[in-house]
């Protein structure tokens, strides 16, 4: 059998992995800055917590999830989301006897999607969540914290924020309803994807890329009358928000969202320099999903970045990888390469030796890495207690002690 991944699964290696740390880090720091503390779940779930709040009817419960039955007959799926394991670990381990409850996470998510460029089976995301306030601070906080991590890992990139209001979840089922008649009507002339979604999810036909169907959408009745004072005043505190820091957005009044658990705010940052899968973070308020779940009566909010797709458009700058590269020129002076590999690891200063007895074989591999300087150990070095370490910056080569050398590695 020829050795091969499984379709849509990659391995995160080489820049990917460095750029996947990087992400991990800025994302902690952030997270810490706002105080929003980590919960991580396991991969696994029981499948039930998937299938209703997601919508039975729904692509990722439909055709996406990877699941099994479990030896003891138990159905279990490999999470295809963040959100509702979050909320099953808050109601669990009692974390909503103090409210509001705000946790991120960050690891794999598993959809049996169609593999493209930005799409995967298993792919990493980024999660952000609020429980337990309809403050539309909550909201302006979520998608602020969203903008400042974007803006720290892709400073040269341009992303736009998409912003809609769906109302007031019980609003938004009237609202479906009426989209729903509306499509029946129209049914000849959709898509055969839209076809299936009349009566399922009338929402997710809106953001069809068909021509027919956008035609059709563009006559459909819109959600403004379904959308209550209040909700309007609650999107419009955001809005003001957003404007008094300075971050641009766009209302889009199509922005819906894939998981039928959502209402009220929705927004998503969207790239144009990665083709059709273009969003690169989403979330918005699933009010009532909490209840839903068994947990009490409580609103929630959060968002979700793929990790993946936040790599694609990151440029790595490579300062100093691995600062120093050792090279010696034989065995007999093992020892001395011995003692200052100590002392590097003890101060904390980044090198690397390939196992090579010969300067040139070593050094070959230096040329091809980010590395700032070689230090070099042969027979004067060795019989006299002293290292050769020279700047590749510069190409300066000087003669130093053990102890002269953090200075000169630093200056
Ligand atoms: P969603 O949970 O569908 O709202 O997705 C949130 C974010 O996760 C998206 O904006 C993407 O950045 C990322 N994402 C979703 N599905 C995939 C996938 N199949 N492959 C890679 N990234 C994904």
């Amino acid at each position: 059998m020829k050795l091969r991944s499984v379709r849509g699964t990659h391995d995160i290696y080489g820049e990917d992995i460095e750029k996947y740390n990087i992400i991990e880090n800025k994302v902690s720091k952030i997270a810490e800055l706002n105080s929003f503390n980590k919960l991580e779940t396991p991969i696994f779930e029981f499948t039930d917590l998937f299938a209703k709040p997601l919508g039975e009817q729904s692509d990722v419960v439909l055709k996406e999830m990877y699941s099994f039955k479990d030896r003891n007959e138990e159905m279990l799926t490999l999470r295809p989301e963040y959100t509702t394991p979050m909320i099953r670990a808050a109601i669990t381990n009692n974390l909503l006897n103090e409210l509001p409850l705000k946790i991120f996470g960050l690891g794999p998510m598993f959809r049996r999607e169609r593999p493209q460029k930005g799409r995967y089976r298993q792919f990493n995301q980024i999660n952000f969540e609020i429980f337990g306030t309809n403050d539309f601070m909550a909201d302006l906080e979520l998608i602020i914290i969203g903008n400042e991590i974007l803006k720290s890992i892709l400073p040269n990139s341009s992303f736009t924020l998409n912003l809609n209001t769906l109302g007031h979840k019980n609003n938004l089922n009237e609202y479906k309803i009426k989209l729903s008649n509306y499509f029946k009507d129209k049914k000849e002339k959709l898509s055969d994807e839209s076809k299936e979604k009349i009566q399922t999810n009338p929402l997710r036909i809106l953001d069809s890329k068909n021509e027919n169907d956008i035609l059709i959408s563009n006559s459909a009745p819109t959600m403004q009358e379904f959308i209550s004072l209040e909700e309007k005043n609650h999107f419009s505190e955001i809005k003001k928000g957003l404007d008094l820091l300075k971050i641009k957005y766009v209302e889009n009044n199509k922005l819906v969202r894939g998981l039928d658990y959502y209402c009220s705010t929705v927004f998503e940052f969207k790239t144009s320099e990665l083709g059709s899968q273009d969003t690169l973070l989403g979330g918005g308020r699933y009010d009532g999903l909490i209840g839903v779940l068994g947990g009490p009566d409580i609103p929630g909010i959060g968002w979700a970045a793929g990790i993946e797709r936040i790599s694609m458009l990151m440029k790595l700058n490579y300062n100093s990888l691995c600062k120093v590269h050792l090279a010696i020129t034989d065995k007999k002076y093992n020892s001395h390469i011995q003692k200052i590999m100590n002392f590097l690891r003890k101060n904390n200063i980044s090198f690397y030796w390939n196992y090579k007895y010969n300067i040139k074989k070593s050094l070959s591999k230096a040329n091809s890495k980010k590395i700032e300087y070689v230090i070099l150990i042969g027979e004067n070095e060795f019989n006299n207690n002293y290292y050769s370490v020279r700047n590749l910056n510069t190409g300066k080569q000087s003669q130093l002690k053990e102890s002269e050398i953090i200075k000169y590695l630093n200056d």
